[in-house]
């Protein structure tokens, strides 16, 4: 993995192996509550808010080729149902594993790939750095498979009211009588002329955000 930045001891996510030693078959068992980092989990989706803790249970065992890094990630998930917008809370528990190999393991067990050759491989491959490994690549990606796609608030929500909006699971019995057909197409006409002023509203808004954040 290209990195240029040395990695600062000082980082909650910077974990040091010196303690542990380079015999194989050392174990150490470490935990650290660190503070969310920015953009932990899915985009847009459901995440770890910034800041919340995350408790980090890590067994590093000393490899011949490196450290073989397992643990888990456990920390509270916020989101929106995907299909009725209500507030999701998870528990969330990522595991993760990762061997860290020695920088100088590529001369002694195995031959360095061209350059330009192999390149995903790797890219794929993580390495110590003064005995010090980042745990945040490997933290962010655990998380990520951990968390739902589609997070919803309760199995088989029922979503909204595709013609008014309200949300189907505080109201089981809803429904809209059939209305006669003349009405329906003014009926329609109504509701397309609300769905546009909506989104003028919506545009409006997101612009005034383009503009503060420039
Ligand atoms: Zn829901
Ligand atoms: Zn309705």
């Amino acid at each position: 993995m290209a990195s240029n930045a040395r990695l600062d001891h000082r980082n909650p996510l910077v974990f040091d192996t010196h303690e542990l030693g380079r015999r194989p078959g050392a174990l150490q068992r470490l935990t650290r509550t660190i503070d969310a980092p920015a953009d932990l989990g899915i985009q847009g989706v459901i995440g770890v808010p910034e800041g919340a803790p995350v408790e980090l249970e890590l067994r590093l065992e000393s490899v011949l080729e490196g450290v073989l890094v397992t643990g888990t990630a456990r920390a509270q998930a916020e989101g929106e149902c995907v299909r009725c917008l209500e507030p999701v809370e998870l528990e969330l528990e990522a595991d993760f594993q990762e061997l860290f190999s020695y920088p100088d393991a590529d001369d002694r067990g195995r031959v360095i790939a061209e350059p330009g050759d192999d390149a995903e491989d790797d890219e794929d491959r993580f390495f110590l750095e003064d005995g010090l490994f980042d745990l945040e690549p490997l933290l962010r990606d655990a998380v990520v498979l951990a968390l739902p796609m589609q997070p919803v608030c309760q199995e088989g929500c029922p979503g909204l009211c595709s013609e008014c909006g309200a949300r189907l699971a505080d109201d089981p019995d809803h429904h809209h009588d059939a209305v006669d057909i003349r009405w329906a197409a003014l009926q329609g006409l109504a509701g397309s002329m609300t769905d546009g002023e909506k989104d003028e509203m919506s545009g409006a808004e997101a612009g005034v955000d383009e503009k503060q954040e420039k």
